[in-house]
């Protein structure tokens, strides 16, 4: 089992010592609303352990954090009427994280809203896709 990291800001809103609005709190997990949304109603889910990065995680945490994920795009995009969700997790500070505690952002989305990302979908030379396949799968457990 992963240590509460007492430096941690997640570890210390799932401990309570920091308040935060919660929308799911059980023995896993915990959702609360964003302090800095990228668009009203921007929900963080996290679990309650700490665990750095996803791959971290055991399936089984991971697994009882994220069969919350649908509940909550539904609540979100029900209560704030958002065209659509955006569902993103930020692994890495390469990749943006700068919370060092696993989170999953639930962000609406609006048809003109302020988020936007670059998608510079590419394509793969003759062969690469299936050779880069075989080497992943070669990582997978069984
Ligand atoms: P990251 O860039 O690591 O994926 O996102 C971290 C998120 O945590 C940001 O969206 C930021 O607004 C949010 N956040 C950081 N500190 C706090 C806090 O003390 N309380 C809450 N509710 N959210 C926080
Ligand atoms: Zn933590």
């Amino acid at each position: 089992m992963a240590e509460t990291n007492t430096e941690c800001i997640f570890c210390r809103i799932a401990a309570g010592e920091i308040p935060a609005e919660r929308l799911v709190a059980d023995e896993a997990s915990l959702a609360f609303m964003d302090i800095g949304p990228l668009a009203e109603g921007h929900v963080l889910l996290v679990p309650r352990e700490h665990y750095e990065t996803l791959d971290d995680m055991p399936a089984e945490t991971a697994g009882a954090m994220l069969r919350h994920l649908p509940a909550l795009v539904r609540a979100v995009q029900t209560a704030t009427g958002c065209q659509g969700v955006n569902v993103l997790q930020n692994n890495g500070r390469v990749a943006h994280q700068v919370v060092p505690h696993v989170h999953f952002h639930v962000i609406p989305r609006d048809e003109g809203d302020a988020f936007a990302f670059n998608w510079p979908a590419g394509s793969y030379a003759e062969g690469r896709m299936a050779e880069l396949a075989e080497q992943i799968r070669s990582h997978m457990p069984e």
